[in-house]
């Protein structure tokens, strides 16, 4: 240690870095120097010398890169994993509307914990979350010592009472916590989509949250349904009737965006409308592929996220870059499309855009907030050790994150997690899952013998309960 050494907080040093900054850079023998929260140097390790640090990571046979941005979740959802699958697509919403009813505000605190948890160990450092009882995810983010954004939802269901309360809520909720916790938490209003929301309460919304200075978080034509409802209720495509409602700006996040044509990309480019790709919930209910390759040729911002466990199931966004790779891949016939240093740029950087925290977090560089990955590749499926952005994105799993830093602090370690408690969160979370049941009138006792041709050992009083359910709604 010299004597002219400047006393920092951190050095992470000899991993390798992805630095997802405009030129792509990766540097192989790298160390990243964090004060406070934020990266005040970066580079090779040779060039990092004038300073003495608090503490230090060696992240030998480690490879680095910006935390993950999953960029449309609902994450007290986790607790709807596995509860409404193999279901037809046009059922899902039902299915899960009729055990959401009995959601509780501690309910939703405790699924976020869980989300939290699972995001953390799989790498991702932010997300955006549009849900209800979004007071107690603030709660779950700040223990975890997440980043996120957060939309407290608004539905009308053709109750312009609810739409109207609901809205109100959700401005105060943008009021309350918009920029709080450092600037770790920032907020959009959340109306849920065009099929439940009126055009008036999305005029309606648009102006709150002009007057308050957040953006939207909504889905877009995603429901199979949506473009035939939209053009006969509104003659016009979903992109369209936004559009021509004055919504669309740089500030909205679509989630989605399934159902959109060359005129639609067109408005969403001049209007900087950002998307949220999420390809596992719409392939896992036969949904239509939404065109990401044509929307980031057209220069429309792209980010990846999982949508809720409800619908995908689990929030690892490490499999979610590798089957939004595949998808179009297979889907176009052509192994050129989405390569993997592009998957990772929307993942990170993108991501980071499409919530207009571009400047802050979503590469490494020099002034940037400390949102740091680092994944462990002393693992046979990770060997031999070259191509890292390919190995990321083709070959590794969440589990490969061995260390995780938010703003500035480390909040997993040698693959454990130091803000939550593990083994707590899930006892809470499965206790959680049983009250919601058994509010719902279903109970949890395991089939024993499940029936040939049921893949699932869900209740038998509640499976049951979903089949009739099932029936009811196929009009069975
Ligand atoms: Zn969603």
């Amino acid at each position: 240690m010299s004597w002219c050494s400047i006393l920092v907080d951190l050095l992470i040093k000899n991993g390798v870095i992805i630095t997802v900054n405009s030129k792509n850079e990766v540097i192989s023998d790298g160390g990243v120097v964090i004060d406070a929260d934020k990266i005040i140097d970066i580079g090779p390790m040779s060039k990092i010398q004038n300073y003495s640090f608090n503490n230090e990571i060696d992240a030998k046979g480690m490879v680095i890169i910006p935390g993950l941005i999953n960029t449309h979740t609902h994450l007290a959802m986790t607790l709807f994993r596995g509860v409404a699958d193999d279901v037809p697509g046009i059922n899902w919403l039902p299915i899960i509307w009729s055990i959401e009813k009995n959601i509780t505000a501690e309910h939703c605190y405790v699924g976020a914990l869980l989300g939290c948890l699972e995001m953390i160990t799989t790498g991702t450092t932010t997300f955006a979350d549009q849900y209800w009882h979004m007071d107690r995810v603030v709660k779950a983010v700040n223990e975890a010592g997440m980043r996120a954004n957060l939309a407290q939802g608004i539905l009308e269901l053709n109750e312009p009472d609810k739409g109207e309360r609901e809205l109100t809520e959700s401005v105060a909720f943008a009021k309350k916590w918009n920029n709080s916790s450092n600037g770790r938490i920032t907020c959009k209003l959340g109306p849920h989509s065009i099929y439940t929301c009126s055009p008036t309460l999305l005029q309606k919304t648009r102006e709150a949250a002009d007057e308050i200075d957040v953006g939207l978080h909504i889905h877009v034509a995603e429901a199979p349904n949506e473009p035939k409802m939209t053009k006969e209720k509104h003659g016009e495509t979903s992109i369209e009737h936004l559009h021509n409602l004055g919504i669309l700006k740089d500030d909205v996040l679509a989630a989605h965006c399934v159902f959109v044509n060359k005129a639609d990309m067109k408005i969403m480019k001049q209007t900087n409308t950002s998307v949220a790709h999420c390809p596992t919930a719409m392939m896992k209910y036969g949904n239509e592929v939404a065109p990401i390759p044509e929307l980031l040729e057209k220069e429309v911002m792209v980010g990846i996220g999982t949508d809720g466990c409800g619908s995908n199931n689990n929030l690892d966004m490490i499999e979610e870059m590798r089957t939004a790779a595949f998808l179009h891949k297979q889907n176009k016939r052509e192994g050129t499309v989405l390569p993997a240093q592009q998957i990772i740029r929307m993942a990170t950087i993108l991501g980071a855009k499409s919530l207009g925290l571009e400047n802050e977090i979503g590469s490494l560089e020099v002034g940037k907030k400390a949102d740091i990955i680092m994944l462990d590749f002393k693992k046979p499926h990770l060997t031999p050790f070259h191509n890292c952005p390919s190995h990321i994105v083709y070959s590794a799993f969440g589990s490969d994150v061995d260390t995780v830093i938010i703003d500035g602090n480390v909040v997993m370690k040698n693959g454990q997690i130091i803000t939550l408690d593990e083994s707590k969160v899930l006892t809470l979370a499965q206790e959680a899952f049983e009250e919601l049941l058994e509010i719902g009138g279903y109970s949890l006792s395991y089939e024993k013998n499940p029936k040939p041709g049921f893949k699932t050992n869900l209740t038998v009083k509640s499976f049951q309960t979903f089949l009739k359910l099932q029936q009811k709604l196929k009009g069975g």
